[in-house]
């Protein structure tokens, strides 16, 4: 056997790689795009309050439950499609190394890669997203349990046009919203309302009138504040901003403030769900639109996946390259300090790659085996069949693919 097509389980095994040969589609391959035209859902320009959040798009029926590390392959896969020049074209696909290890952590009944690149792309990949999100989410929560005072979710719309350049739209958007929290104006709002802090989190969603961008803060005040006199002063501001801007909002809809905890009350009222505020802030990349608020960037990538709507998939396109490289949670100078003191602030890629759990090496591919898993779609079915630990059934799963298992298994 050529040191080639050695694959290690655990410690010694021969697995040679057979010819490989390609299964039957799981999915249905997305079709070449389309030019953009405007999306088909009714979009309300109102940004509805929390209790109208759904969670992340769930798996299509065709797939079962456990089965989300495979749809968010699959998604990336989309993605690869859309953005090919981009990292996340070579996440969790391209080795960096001399062979691809399978990892598998008892504690938590996964496995995960390493020797792969991964992306750290919060905004274009649907895997790392999920990574980064879930970990700034139990930050977020984490302070939100340290804070002893008033905590005031207050979500920032902009009136927009089908007819409306994505990158203008947003540019004036994200002007405004730096200007929020500066000069002596809002000095004067922080001292009369004791604003501790704020952390930003930027969404877009496309609907019937175009992209909607949209932006949620949560703002840190002292206990006992005057909330909706806090409410009042952040549209009176607002409105000012985006007309400097050359922008605008109504009065009624530009600025939505409500306490965090009422609307994580109202959530679980109508969901039953676990959704907080934190998932709020954290998820944008992943999550459900509200109900009529058009589709949100993770449901464009859906459908141009699932659907082949290639007018998805050129918006979602056009998206993925003005985002790229935007902060997507921020938080106001000295606040994680205040609230966090003990937590570094890890960059998105150092979470993506961050794994909690102990865990064991359960085989090592070469590149020529791994070329195989690839050409088959199977990198999350892998993972899938790994999570279970058994070396065993990761082999049959192996020669599944096509690799020829050549040997067995052999202690030290
Ligand atoms: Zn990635």
């Amino acid at each position: 056997m050529d040191s080639s097509s050695h694959v290690s389980v655990l410690s010694t095994v021969d697995v040679r790689v057979g010819s490989s040969h390609l299964r039957g589609d799981l999915f249905p391959s997305a079709r070449p795009l389309a030019p953009a035209v405007g999306g088909a859902d009714g979009e309300s320009a109102r940004v509805a309050s929390l209790g109208t959040i759904a969670k992340y798009p769930p798996p299509p029926p065709f797939l079962g439950r456990g089965d989300a590390a495979i749809y968010r392959f699959m998604l990336q896969s989309a993605a690869r499609e859309l953005v090919p020049g981009e990292r996340v074209a070579k996440c969790l696909r391209v080795p960096v190394g001399s062979g691809v290890d399978v990892f598998y952590a008892p504690s938590a009944r996964s496995a995960h890669y390493g020797g792969l690149q991964t992306c750290g792309s919060i905004w274009m990949c649907p895997v790392c997203a999920s990574k980064i999100s879930e970990r700034r989410r139990l930050e977020l929560d984490q302070a939100l349990m340290a804070f002893d005072g008033v905590v005031v979710l207050a979500t920032f719309t902009v009136q927009h046009r089908v007819s409306d350049a994505l990158s203008a739209l947003l540019d004036g958007f994200l002007l405004s919203l730096s200007r929020l929290r500066a000069s002596s104006p809002w000095s004067r709002i922080v001292q009369r309302y004791g604003v501790c802090g704020a952390v930003r989190a930027i969404e877009i969603t496309h609907g019937s009138n175009g992209w909607h961008p949209h932006a949620h803060i949560l703002f840190f005040l002292r206990p006992g504040a005057d909330v909706r006199g806090f409410g009042d002063a952040l549209r009176r501001r607002w409105l000012g901003l985006l007309a400097r801007a050359g922008l605008s909002a109504s009065w009624s809809v530009g600025v939505d403030v409500c306490m965090a905890d009422s609307a994580v009350g109202d959530y679980v009222a109508k969901f039953g769900s676990q959704w907080t505020v934190a998932h709020e802030l954290t998820k944008a990349a992943v999550k459900k639109s509200r109900s009529g608020g058009g589709r949100s960037v993770a449901e464009l990538l859906s459908d141009y996946a699932l659907n082949r709507d290639g007018a998805a998939g050129a918006l979602w396109r056009e998206y993925a390259l003005l985002f790229k490289g935007k902060r997507h949670l921020v938080w106001s100078k000295g606040l994680r300090a205040l609230l966090l003191p003990d937590v570094d602030e890890l960059t998105d890629e150092e979470l993506a790659n961050q794994h909690d759990q102990v865990a064991v090496l359960l085989a090592t591919l070469t590149l020529r085996q791994w070329s195989v898993v690839v050409a088959n779609d199977a990198r999350a079915e892998l993972l899938t069949v790994a999570s279970s630990g058994d070396v065993v059934q990761l082999i049959d799963f192996l020669v599944s693919l096509g690799v020829e298992v050549g040997g067995v298994l052999t202690q030290d």
